[in-house]
């Protein structure tokens, strides 16, 4: 039987969103990479591997997902690889668009990558490319394709916002076609480039989102792929909490800005910074002041900057709280 659960926050796991570089070599619509707030250097291999080992000295149950910009775009990016293995990570995942830079599969081995996760924005070249640019539709599915043939296991992101939700239903069989082996559904977050194009609506309703998700993830569960998908609307009697406040996710930047949450990425709030290999507190106001606020529509930094997908009643009271964007409900394939 499959199962569907939600996955709540772990105090336990450490989870580091390493972003090693901000460059890219695509101009997706929605990206989320500020180069004002997260600066345009191209980490050196050197302070990688310090910032590696200060997470996994707090913890040594800790995860790594190195990401960009794109990071295979970083020449030393096998090096960091490497030494998150020999650090003791318990998973290393490598988020890509899917161009694989620098010949990446032929210098690591998939022993060392647990997985390498590919982002997909539409289940049809031409959606994708519209939001992800021309030519990268086909790009991402060859890549797909060859990291597969040398033995690498496969995730795919698919960023949900009103331009693609219509054709997501159609992407199951493709997915078991192309031997992926866990989907993960994201939602749009209106921060970077998705921010600056705020009077494009791209949010989807909560009705829109429970018509479809549910039914998706279900779908591609049953051809044997595990799907992760956020949470997004809390109902009723579901408990509210905030990851800043119960678990620890760290979203570090190449200026050395060490974030809690991604939704406050496009404001100096973070709550920690990196100056000369030392990881240091910032002082407040920060994030962390923002964790503490109890309101009724549930996540305050969802209300503070992308407060389209709430609704309210005639008494101004709000029909429902959004939940924490870490929050996620998870069905394993079978
Ligand atoms: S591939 Fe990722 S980093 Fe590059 S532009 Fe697209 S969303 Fe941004
Ligand atoms: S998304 Fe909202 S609830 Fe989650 S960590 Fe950020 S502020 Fe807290």
């Amino acid at each position: 039987m499959r199962m569907k659960k939600t996955v709540s926050f772990s105090k336990n796991t450490t989870n580091v969103f390493f972003h090693i570089l901000t460059n890219c070599n695509l101009k997706c619509e929605h990206c989320y990479i500020n180069k004002e707030q997260h600066g345009e250097n191209i980490l050196p291999i050197e302070t990688i591997e310090s910032w590696l080992k200060i997470f996994i000295e707090k913890n040594n149950d800790a995860n790594v997902i190195f990401l960009g910009g794109e990071p295979t775009l970083h020449p030393d990016l096998p090096r960091a690889i490497k030494k998150a293995k020999s650090l003791g990570y318990n998973s290393i995942t490598v988020d890509t668009n899917g161009y694989l830079f620098h010949n990446i599969l032929s210098k690591v081995d998939p022993d060392a990558v647990d997985y390498f996760s590919f982002s997909l924005d539409g289940a049809t070249r031409k959606t994708n490319d519209m939001i992800r640019g021309e030519g990268s539709y086909d790009k991402c599915i060859a890549g797909i394709r060859k990291t597969i043939s040398k033995g690498f296991t496969t995730s795919l992101i698919y960023t949900v916002s009103k331009k693609n939700l219509s054709e997501l239903h159609t992407i199951a069989p493709f997915l078991k076609e192309l031997g992926i082996t866990r989907f993960f559904i994201q939602v749009i977050g209106i921060r970077g480039q998705s921010a600056e194009n705020w009077h494009e609506k791209l949010q989807v309703s909560r009705k829109e989102w429970l018509k479809t998700i549910p039914f998706v993830a279900d779908k591609v569960a049953k051809l044997g792929i595990t799907v992760t998908y956020p949470k997004v609307f809390l109902n009723g009697d579901e408990p509210f909490a905030c990851a800043g406040l119960v678990a620890k996710n760290y979203f570090i930047f190449p200026n050395g800005r060490v974030y809690q949450c991604p939704i406050c990425e496009d404001f100096p709030l973070h709550s920690y910074s990196l100056e000369g290999n030392i990881l240091l507190k910032t002082p407040n106001i920060n994030e962390t002041d923002l964790f503490e606020l109890n309101i009724l529509e549930g996540c305050v930094m969802n209300k503070l900057i992308q407060p389209d997908n709430l609704s309210y009643d005639s008494q101004g009271k709000p029909k429902y709280k959004v939940a924490c964007c870490m929050l996620k409900e998870e069905i394993q394939g079978q």
